[in-house]
């Protein structure tokens, strides 16, 4: 049964929702910056003078969950209104890093003891998503060298065939890799080769001279752009001739 009770209540009920509503909608309103607001409130469409125009005498109230200004034009008095959508939002988290760039220590020696002191050393920076192909032509770039010989990586050199970890340019071109382990470089991602920062592998550039490069995973750097190009960030010494040329000369003449 019905009763004025009922009535009361119901409107009770209702003035105390519709009261909630607004001070919701006053609190999400007063949360933006006052320089938002003021660009909010001059900015409202009214359609009798049909252009954007300051809106006067408004209040804030939530339908559907979204704020809605309501009030009058500043210039003809016409009602006017605007919807702000995305105001009670939480304010966005920081975007998440879109681009993981690895920081390398890539070195060679400069003397036949291998000292730290005499060490050519080059810093690179570099998108953990390249490929180790990518990362061997930005080595052999930064050292002034052609990339003009098949080459691998690996955790050991001692005895190669005993690595445990190796990636060889002669898997992807359909030749016998000398370690058995070994993985392609041109589908692995420097990301997927170096997990751990301090883990460092030997780049082996020219089976035949064997250069030797000293990689050392040293940082992660995040980037909010989704791509750049590898950078040499440090430069330490001068690196060796490739191709010396009385080297060359030597051969031709023993020939
Ligand atoms: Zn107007």
């Amino acid at each position: 049964m019905i009763t004025d009770q009922w009535f009361t209540n119901k409107i009770k009920n209702k003035s105390s929702m519709t009261e909630k509503f607004l001070k919701e909608a006053q609190k999400i309103w007063l949360a933006l910056s006052t320089d938002i607001r003021r660009k909010i409130l001059s900015n409202v469409w009214c359609g009798q003078c049909a252009t954007s125009v300051t809106i006067c005498d408004y209040s804030t109230t939530l339908e559907g969950g979204v704020l809605v200004l309501k009030g009058f034009c500043g210039t003809c008095g016409h009602k006017v209104a605007r919807v702000l959508e995305g105001c009670d939002e939480k304010p966005k988290k920081p975007r998440k890093c879109a681009l993981e760039c690895y920081i390398f220590d890539i070195w060679l020696y400069g003397d036949e003891d291998c000292s730290d002191d005499n060490r050519i050393i080059r810093k690179i920076q570099i998108p953990g998503t390249k490929s180790l192909y990518s990362f061997a032509e930005v080595i052999t770039g930064a050292f002034g060298f052609y990339l003009d010989h098949c080459f691998g990586f690996y955790d050991t050199l001692n005895i190669r065939k005993n690595s445990k970890k190796a990636f060889e340019l002669f898997v992807d071109i359909g030749e016998e890799p000398t370690a058995s382990v070994a993985k392609g470089v041109k589908k692995i991602k420097i990301s997927q080769a170096f997990r751990n920062i301090g883990e460092r592998m030997i780049f082996l550039f020219d089976y035949g001279d064997g250069w030797q490069f000293n990689v050392e995973f040293k940082e992660i750097r995040n980037f909010e752009k989704r791509d750049l190009k590898p950078v040499i960030l440090e430069s330490i010494g001068e690196p060796p001739l490739q191709y010396p040329p009385c080297e060359d000369e030597f051969e031709e003449g023993e020939a």
